[in-house]
């Protein structure tokens, strides 16, 4: 049987649509680039190219410039780059000590960051959608009058239900099964939807792509703040699990003799390295919160012991942790992100010593263990990295007929 007529013409509008989204996803991820690159990347012809960049500079969301010369023979090649406005996405974060909110236009350009302290502890749901809004009002208010993002997102501390935007369990905040995602997007009134997910799988989304762990395709990202969470992205993309629960890294169980953990088990990872235990080896209060790890910082610098044996003991045991994540995964990078950052030049030494002495030594070999570059905004980044999944996965959807930016199917 040959395929019918109607056949063939579905199949080439499939076929147009995943050239378009692999010039998108390339320029996206690397910046600007010339025809010819985007010939060798994507392995279209230079004539497909041609048409379909000019599709994408039609609908505004890519411009090419004027040529630019490589040093090899021929006519030089335009430069293709997206339009930083040619599409937003609106990332929000609720982190442990503050809130924050992003503008992020296409090729991960921030238009607009703000972040705002917020006391620690427990806070109702309206309580920080509230303030969410109020932080999103302030962003977009700097931006086009008229501007509307294609997506957003919200990184949160928590384990997090992505399909329905549940907040399943959030310790910090004091919150089982709030609907996060739902309650947003009544208050935040766009005509666009909202995605939760969890900060710990945004972090390694945005160190993946535009930070620490760029170039590796297997990476395992550590956050720590009072818990310690993590994303693992195997072979290129995320490891979720069945329920989107995957890489509570945190609830590793370490030390079955050790203290109890918020979870409700005992002896877990973040029992001996999170902040917690970091602040009361020191000699500080549980709740001491940054200032308290800034004081620890300071006296691990002036020699003072209590903190130089609290910082090595949570060098020792990230140590302990990774060298058994390291056997189970084989990364090419590990990125630390959160306190682990901060702490990093405190507890590089002992922690490599005892990842060599624990880690199988092929993979041990093979992986690198590293700050984050990204900081503090890695998850409010990855955040705006998902936004921007469903442009990157399917342009065509958000070319109008008319060239206009607009999103034909509801999604
Ligand atoms: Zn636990």
């Amino acid at each position: 049987m040959y395929p019918g007529r109607e056949e063939v013409g579905q199949r080439s509008e499939t076929v147009r649509r995943a050239n378009l989204s692999a010039i998108v996803r390339e320029l996206h991820l690397r910046g600007p680039l010339s025809r010819s690159e985007l010939v060798a990347r994507t392995g279209l012809t230079r004539s497909a190219i041609r048409a379909l960049v000019g599709e994408l500079v039609a609908g505004e969301l890519v411009a090419e410039e004027a040529a630019v010369r490589l040093g090899t023979p021929g006519r030089p090649s335009p430069l293709v780059r997206l339009v930083p406005d040619g599409a937003v996405v609106l990332a929000l974060e609720i982190a442990i000590d503050s809130l924050a909110v992003a503008v992020v236009g296409a090729g991960g350009v921030v238009h607009e960051l703000e972040r705002v302290d917020r006391p620690r502890g427990h806070l109702s749901l309206d309580e920080v959608v509230a303030d969410l809004v109020e932080l999103a009002a302030l962003a977009r208010s700097r931006r086009p009058a008229g501007e509307m993002p294609i997506r957003v997102a919200v990184a949160v501390a928590a384990i997090v239900s992505r399909a329905d935007g549940l907040v399943r369990f959030a310790p910090n905040l004091g919150w089982v099964d709030v609907p996060l995602g739902a309650r947003l997007a009544e208050a935040l009134a766009l005509p666009v939807p909202v995605e939760v997910d969890n900060e710990s799988d945004l972090g390694a989304l945005a160190e993946f792509r535009r930070g620490a762990a760029r170039g590796a395709d297997d990476v395992l990202y550590v956050h720590g703040e009072v818990g310690v969470g993590g994303g693992i992205i195997v072979d290129g993309r995320p490891l979720d699990g069945i329920g989107g629960y995957g890489g509570e890294i945190g609830h590793m169980p370490v030390n079955p003799d050790g203290r109890s953990c918020r979870c409700g088990s005992t002896g877990c990872w973040e029992t001996e390295v999170g902040e917690g235990a970091l602040l009361t080896r020191a000699g500080y209060a549980l709740d001491g919160g940054r200032e308290a790890i800034d004081q620890v910082l300071a006296d691990a610098a002036a020699g003072r012991p209590a903190a130089l044996a609290a910082l090595d003991s949570v060098g020792r045991w990230l140590g302990i942790g990774l060298a058994g994540l390291v056997n189970i995964l084989n990364p090419r990078r590990v990125v630390l992100g959160g306190l682990f950052s901060r702490i990093h030049p405190f507890v590089v030494d002992r922690m490599d010593l005892t990842l060599d002495h624990y880690a199988l030594a092929a993979p041990r070999r093979l992986v690198s263990v590293v700050p984050s570059t990204l900081g503090v905004d890695a998850p409010l980044l990855g955040a705006a990295e998902m936004a921007f999944e469903p442009l990157l996965d399917d342009p065509a959807a958000w070319l109008g007929p008319r060239g206009a930016l607009v999103q034909l199917e509801s999604a």
